[in-house]
């Protein structure tokens, strides 16, 4: 039987107001009435975000006539039963700068799928068919995005081109962000596979033949990871072809992944300027970025827990695993940049080293597990506030020590023959290369040990039940120094410490946290507290509370002066020795 064809065309027809115009054709609704839904999350992104919201008006009509169409839900409607075919026109508020949304202005459109197309229940499985249209002002802009064109169709798009593209089903539809603009643009090949980085935004003489240098090795890194014989990339199925799209403002950073794209956010000043090649830390992040979401091709987009085999984007959705899709990407991100000798080993050791002192920092991770923290995302993750680091631990960050400390584990114990490589490559066989073409199962929740057990032939049951599902610390003092690597702690500043966290906005200065266990928690300073003044003498921001408590020696006391709220309240702070928070790692020898 041939399959469904269900019609999306979206416009954005308001760019100044920020409006996406959306038309679906249903060629066959549900005879009792078709009911729609937006999703309520987006994959990735682990809060409810009740994308509903954004839809400002919608109709329905068949054959000319309107058809009832009523909310049944936050994220449903229902049409009343009409004619064949039914179509829906909504408008889509799209203002939100994030790679989570959709944002609409003069210069540019963005958008996910999650944002923008109804689902049609009882035809997700059906065949896609998206008309993208150009807005109304303008003739330059061009399409940048990983969906297919819809190929043999009259009214196929070509590329980069208005027109249409086509997806095999709701789940794919909505797994392919467009970006539509004047960009800046670059192309590489890894291994055979085309890739595409699309920057917007203004970004003066930014070197695009140096961030395709770097990024092309990064990508064939990583396909010779997980497909050493092969090399081959994992999107083929998909569209052919793998986008960047970057939006680069004056402080953004954030990413998120699909099957054969990303939506990136950058800062303007972590990329590289033609005629310069002192791009340093910034570019790193860059790239980390660019690594971390790539990898995740593999690791989310097709080796999947099975709570999201298949996503349920109605609800929030626990699995216990995010510590291996997050915490091994990050452990891979950086790793992949040393790999492919993008940074040196020193800049690898940097980076790591504050990844340690990060996950020390925080108590929280002596009261929650990774496998907890990522059960919990939904409500304690994605909700942060001033208590976390004392409350949480991120499966971002401890999960990638976690890998670390696996990966050493496997390579001492089999003499390094196997790694958590012979992991990667398993999971990828079993799991992720047939995933979209009719695999579809993901990794049972306590599947992991015995997975790993295969692959490496090293029983690590122990280490995963006290540093995974345990809130025990990776012993990396134990580990590191078998692969030649010395961890070292000192004081991150000479200056007395305080152990909180500050901030300053505005000409204020604030405490943004307040570490368990340390002085100003003894004091009975609080988050929230605006800092006035130590010993009398005026704070104006971070640097000169730091200084001036550089005036002092451990075991003094000062008065420290705050407003809390609107009252003026003073401590007694003793002062302790400047805490050794930073991790420093060397190669011996
Ligand atoms: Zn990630």
């Amino acid at each position: 039987m041939k399959k469904r064809t269900l019609l999306y065309s979206v416009t954005p027809f308001d760019p100044s107001g920020h409006r996406l115009k959306v038309r679906l054709t249903i060629a066959q609704p549900d005879p009792d009435g078709q009911e729609l839904s937006m999703p309520a999350w987006i994959p990735g992104s682990y809060l409810i975000r009740d994308f509903s919201r954004q839809i400002e008006t919608i109709q329905a009509f068949s054959r000319g006539q309107p058809v009832a169409i009523a909310k049944t839900g936050s994220h449903t409607w229902r049409c009343a039963p009409s004619a064949a075919p039914l179509s829906v026109e909504y408008t889509v508020y799209a203002w939100d700068l994030s790679v989570r949304g959709a944002h609409v202005d003069e210069s540019h459109a963005f958008f996910n799928g999650t944002s923008v197309f109804l689902a049609v229940s009882g035809q997700t499985q059906d065949v896609c068919h998206v008309e993208l249209c150009p807005p109304p002002h303008t003739k330059k802009w061009k399409v940048y995005t990983s969906l297919p064109e819809a190929a043999g169709h009259p009214r196929a798009a070509k590329r980069h081109g208005f027109g249409l593209y086509a997806a095999p089903d709701y789940d794919a539809l909505i797994d392919h962000p467009v970006e539509m603009g004047t960009p800046q643009v670059v192309q590489f090949t890894a291994h055979g596979a085309e890739h595409e980085m699309v920057f917007t935004g203004v970004i003066p003489k930014l070197d695009l033949a140096r961030i395709a240098g770097d990024v092309q090795k990064i990508c064939a890194a990583q396909i010779e990871l997980f497909e050493p014989q092969a090399r081959r990339a994992p999107f083929l199925e998909s569209a052919n072809r793998y986008v960047f799209m970057t939006m680069v403002t004056g402080d953004g950073y954030g990413g998120l992944e699909h099957r054969a794209s990303t939506a990136l956010m950058a800062s303007r000043n972590d990329l590289p300027v033609r005629g310069r090649d002192d791009a340093g830390a910034g570019y790193q992040t860059f790239l980390g970025l660019v690594s971390h979401e790539y990898f995740h091709t593999w690791n989310v987009k097709r080796i999947k827990p099975a709570a999201f085999a298949p996503y349920d984007l109605s609800r929030e959705t626990h699995t216990s695993l995010l510590w291996v899709f997050e915490g091994f990407t990050s452990y891979y991100d950086d790793l992949m940049l040393l790999r492919s000798g993008t940074i040196n080993e020193n800049d690898y050791l940097r980076l790591l080293g504050k990844v340690i002192s990060n996950v020390r920092r925080g108590a929280g991770r002596l009261k929650q597990s990774v496998a907890e923290s990522s059960f919990d995302a939904w409500t304690r993750y994605y909700k942060q506030d001033e208590n976390s680091p004392n409350a949480l631990v991120s499966y971002y960050t401890k999960g990638s020590l976690v890998a670390l400390g696996l990966d050493i584990t496997l390579r001492h114990a089999t003499s390094g023959t196997r790694s958590l490589d012979d992991v990667m490559r398993l999971l990828w066989q079993r799991f992720g290369r047939d995933f979209y073409q009719g695999g579809g199962q993901g990794i049972a929740e306590d599947a992991m040990p015995a997975l790993i057990q295969e692959a490496t032939g090293v029983d690590t049951r122990d280490f995963i039940a006290r540093y995974a599902y345990g809130r025990e610390d990776v012993p990396l003092e134990r580990l590191l120094p078998l692969q030649g690597i010395a961890m070292n702690w000192k004081a991150a500043s000479a200056a007395p410490a305080l152990d909180a966290r500050l901030r300053s906005s505005h000409g204020e200065t604030q405490i943004a946290t307040v570490y368990e266990g340390g002085r100003a928690h003894a004091a009975g300073l609080s988050a929230g507290d605006t800092l006035l003044a130590i010993n009398g003498l005026r704070v104006t921001d971070t640097a000169s509370a730091e200084r001036l408590l550089g005036a002092y020696q451990a075991g003094d006391e000062v008065d420290v002066h705050v407003f809390r709220r609107d009252e003026l309240r003073a401590f007694r702070l003793g002062l302790g020795e400047p805490a050794a928070t930073e991790c420093v790692l060397e190669r011996k020898g």
